[in-house]
C-alpha cells in the first residue's frame, strides 16, 4: 500500500550501499544525518521506510533535456532519420504548438522521470516560431512552479540563428538560468559562440551549450573553453559528439582545454545514438563523445537523455538507469561510472549540492529493488522508492506472478525441445 505523498521520512531501514554495505539511513529533515550497520536504528522513532531488498542510490539528475519537445513522436509521425530531418519535423509542429500543449507535455514528462528516481532536471526550451516566441518559456516556468518541492527544474534558452537578442532576452525574465544555442548548426559557428557567450557575460547568467553535434562537423569547444577559462558563470556543454571522432592527439588538447576552462560535459547516448550515423549503413559510428577521455582528463562529466519520444528520439524511459545501461554497453564505462554520471556526476554539473546516502548529503535517493548496483542498472526494476529533500516523492510497487515451471521436466530425444 502506497501512502499518501508527499511523505516527510525519518528513517531507511535495511538498503543495501552500492558497494553491497547493508546499512540504515536516519535523516535529519531534507539531510543524510547518519548511516548505521543495518539493524541499528530498529528502534528509532518516527516514520520508517523498509528498503530490505533495495540498493540505496544517489537520486537521479537529468542534466540535458527537452520538456518542450517531449511527446510528439506519435502526433508528429516523423520518417525516422538524422538531426537536420528531426528539426525540421519539430519546426512543422512548433508552429502550430501553444502555450498549453507544451505545458501539458512537460507536466507528464517530468512526472515520468519523478516516479523513475530524476528529482533534478535542467531542460532546454525552444523559442517558437509562431507569433508568441517566448511561448514555452511562460509553460516551463508555470510547470516548474507546479513541482517546485519535487524536482529542481533549470531552464536554458535554445535560440535559433535568427532569434534577436531583444527576444533572447526576455526569457531571462521569464525565469530562464542559462543562455543555451547550438552555435555548430549556425552558418559560422565560431561568431555564433561568441554571440552567445558575450549575451551570457551580458545578462550574467553562465551558459549552456549544444556543442559540436555532429560527426564530422565544425569544433566551437575550444573557442567556449578560450572564452570560458576567466569565467566565474556556470558553463557546460552537452553532446559534444565530435569529440569521440577525433584523432587522440587533436583530443587530448581539446580535452585539456575543456579542463583548464572548467566547462562540464554533458554525454547523451540514446539520443546521439539514434540521431548519428544515418550515412554509415556498415562500421556505424556510435555518436557519443569521447567520454573515457574527459573522464581520464578530470573533466566534469554528466550523462542524460536529452530527448524523450519526439522526432530527436522516438524512445526513451526517462529513467537514469536506462542512460546508465547505454553508458556502460555502448560508451564502455564501469557501472560504478555510469551511476556516477547519471547521479553526482550531474548534480556537480547542474551546480546543485551533493546528494545520496552519504553524512551530511541532501537526502535525494533513489531506492531500486536489486542485489547490487549493477543489478539495479541491469533489470532497472520499476520497484522503485524516490526521496526529494528527505520527503518521499514518488513510490512503484511492482505486483508480479510467474507460472512457476514443473520441477523435474522430464525430456527425451524424441520430444521436441530436448538437447
Ligand atoms: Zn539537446
Amino acid at each position: 500500500m502506497i501512502p499518501a505523498l508527499p511523505l516527510r521520512i525519518d528513517v531507511l531501514r535495511g538498503a543495501r550501499l552500492a558497494d553491497g554495505t547493508p546499512v540504515d539511513v536516519r535523516l535529519d529533515g531534507p539531510v543524510v544525518a547518519a548511516i548505521e550497520p543495518a539493524g541499528a536504528l530498529d528502534g528509532e522513532p518516527g516514520q520508517a521506510l523498509d528498503l530490505d531488498g533495495f540498493v540505496l542510490l544517489t537520486a537521479g539528475a537529468e542534466p540535458h533535456a527537452h520538456l518542450d519537445k517531449a511527446l510528439t513522436f506519435d502526433v508528429i509521425a516523423p520518417p525516422l532519420g538524422d538531426l537536420p530531418s528531426a528539426i525540421a519535423a519539430f519546426h512543422t509542429y512548433a508552429i502550430t504548438s501553444d502555450e498549453h500543449d507544451i505545458a501539458d507535455r512537460a507536466r507528464r514528462t517530468l512526472a515520468r522521470m519523478l516516479a523513475n528516481g530524476i528529482t533534478a532536471v535542467r531542460s532546454h526550451v525552444n523559442f517558437s516560431p509562431g507569433p508568441d516566441p517566448l511561448a514555452g518559456f511562460r509553460a516551463l516556468q508555470r510547470v516548474r512552479a507546479e513541482f517546485a518541492g519535487l524536482v529542481d527544474l533549470q531552464l536554458v534558452t535554445l535560440p535559433a540563428d535568427d532569434t534577436v537578442d531583444e527576444v533572447h532576452e526576455e526569457a531571462f525574465e521569464l525565469g530562464a538560468d542559462l543562455v543555451g544555442g547550438a552555435p555548430h548548426l549556425w552558418p559560422d559557428p565560431i561568431a555564433a559562440t561568441d554571440r552567445l557567450l558575450d549575451l551570457a557575460e551580458r545578462v550574467g547568467v553562465g551558459a549552456d551549450l549544444h556543442a559540436d553535434e555532429s560527426l564530422d562537423g565544425p569544433i566551437t569547444l575550444g573557442r567556449f573553453a578560450e572564452r570560458a577559462r576567466a569565467w566565474s558563470l556556470p558553463r557546460s556543454a552537452g553532446h559534444c559528439v565530435r569529440l569521440g571522432m577525433l584523432p587522440e592527439d587533436e583530443l587530448a588538447d581539446l580535452v585539456d582545454a575543456i579542463r583548464d576552462a572548467d566547462i562540464g560535459i554533458i554525454g547523451l547516448p540514446i539520443t546521439n545514438l539514434y540521431l548519428q550515423g544515418w550515412d554509415a549503413p556498415v562500421a556505424t559510428p556510435r555518436g557519443i563523445t569521447a567520454l573515457r577521455a574527459l573522464i581520464d582528463a578530470g573533466v566534469r562529466v554528466a550523462a542524460g537523455a536529452d530527448n524523450v519520444r519526439d522526432p530527436f528520439n522516438p524512445l526513451g524511459r526517462c529513467d537514469p538507469l536506462e542512460t546508465a545501461m547505454l553508458l556502460v554497453t555502448a560508451a564502455h564505462l564501469t557501472p560504478a561510472e555510469a551511476l556516477h554520471l547519471v547521479g553526482d556526476g550531474a548534480r556537480d554539473v547542474l551546480g546543485l549540492p551533493p546528494a545520496g546516502p552519504r553524512v551530511g548529503a541532501v537526502a535525494d535517493l533513489l531506492a531500486v529493488r536489486a542485489e547490487s548496483a549493477t543489478e539495479a542498472i541491469a533489470f532497472a526494476s520499476a520497484d522503485r522508492y524516490v526521496l526529494h529533500e528527505g520527503r518521499l516523492v514518488a513510490a512503484s510497487v511492482l505486483e508480479q506472478r510467474v507460472a512457476a515451471p514443473a520441477r523435474e521436466a522430464v525430456l527425451t530425444a524424441t520430444e521436441p525441445g530436448a538437447a
